[in-house]
């Protein structure tokens, strides 16, 4: 794509301008997989790679920082994002609340050499494969579907109507795998964090 660029003599500029190796890569996968856990890894051990902070209009749980975990926003703060064109992709999750991934921060990252990594949900990870074909998208997979189910119970933050709701749509989402790059099993939060971390690079 470079070397068409400078023969075309720079009348067609690349839209948005990345240093050479940096990525957007996008993990997703079906709810209580881990992605949260696995993305707090990845961080962690990588902290040339950017995680993403999303905006999301859900109240805070015990323990989670404005501007660490997420952005805390009003529904109407999201709003005047969405009209602002700040949010690079956004969605209701669990027909419940919205989440929103801020463009400029992503972008800032990219341009400076950084890999950005955004831990999402399956809508979002679609808008942002249309937005930027060259993301790479990582879907995360419980090492079986017993394990899954297990797993959301064991966490005990979710009724048993909700859970169910939630496993639903846990087979939906698992039925899209195939449209993503790669698929990661986290039998093991470091082994997988550490696939992921080096589809960064
Ligand atoms: P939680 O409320 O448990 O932190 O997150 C619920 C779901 O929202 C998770 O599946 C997570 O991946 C998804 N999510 C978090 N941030 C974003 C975002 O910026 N965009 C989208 N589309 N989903 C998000």
């Amino acid at each position: 794509r470079r070397a068409l660029g400078s023969w075309l003599d720079g009348r067609f500029p690349e839209p948005a301008p990345r240093a050479a190796r940096s990525r957007l890569l996008v993990l997703a996968g079906p709810t209580a997989v881990g992605k949260g856990t696995v993305a707090a890894c990845v961080k962690q051990n990588h902290p040339d790679i950017l995680l993403s902070v999303s905006a999301t209009t859900r109240p805070p749980r015990p323990g989670e920082v404005d501007g660490e975990h997420y952005y805390f926003v009003d529904d109407a703060a999201f709003d005047r994002m969405i009209a602002g064109g700040e949010l690079l992709e956004h969605a209701t999750v669990h027909n419940k609340y919205r989440y929103g991934t801020p463009r400029m921060p992503i972008e800032r990252a990219l341009a400076a050499g950084r890999s950005v990594l955004l831990e999402i949900d399956l809508q979002g990870a679609r808008q942002v494969r249309a937005a930027d074909p060259s993301a790479t998208l990582v879907f995360l997979l419980p090492p079986s579907w017993d394990e899954l189910v297990q797993r959301l119970i064991g966490r005990g933050t979710e009724d048993a109507e909700e859970r169910s709701r939630r496993l639903r749509t846990a087979k939906v989402e698992l039925a899209a795998q195939g449209e993503f790059d790669y698929r990661v099993v986290n039998d093991d939060v470091t082994r997988a964090a550490a696939e992921v971390a080096a589809l960064a690079r």
